[in-house]
């Protein structure tokens, strides 16, 4: 197992998690669930290789929210993709998918400055922005690649 390279948790520390590499990716992405899920303009994750997520604490403190079907459950019953949050204080902590960890950077202790690996490398859904962004990342419609650049 390689060494921790950065460590995140959620508000109340009750959830700690590490990776062990850079992300593979990062984004900005503004569909409307993700502006519902986190109340905010837009979400940015970064992302990762499952194998590369490693909990510390509080593993048994997610909650698994799959929002097709609008359901809640504890991690024995999840079904992926699924928002993971901290059931004690609501922090969103990733979106898990089959493969990827798409981490909330927000939650990781950088002492310091953001790591390059770290920076989106564009902007999805841009089309649903509920604010304008004056950046030169590209700006796509919808998914990254399969859609058409809007900026
Ligand atoms: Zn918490
Ligand atoms: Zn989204």
């Amino acid at each position: 197992m390689n060494p921790p390279k950065y460590t995140a948790q959620c508000h109340c520390g009750a959830v700690r998690y590490e990776v062990t590499a850079d992300p593979v990716d990062a984004k900005y992405c503004h569909c409307r669930e993700c502006q519902a899920l986190h109340g905010a303009p837009f979400q940015w994750a970064a992302i990762f290789e499952k194998p590369d997520v490693k909990f510390v604490k509080g593993a048994e403190a997610l909650r698994f929210y799959h929002a097709p079907s609008r359901t809640m459950t504890g991690a024995a019953t999840k079904v992926l993709p699924s928002k993971v949050s901290c059931r004690y204080c609501n922090t969103p902590i990733a979106d898990e998918g089959r493969r990827m960890w798409l981490a909330f950077p927000e939650l990781f202790d950088f002492q310091g400055r953001i790591p390059k690996a770290f920076r989106p490398s564009c902007h999805i859904f841009y089309d649903l922005r509920v604010v304008d962004l004056d950046d030169d990342l590209p700006k796509w419609s919808g998914h990254k690649g399969s859609s058409v650049l809007v900026g």
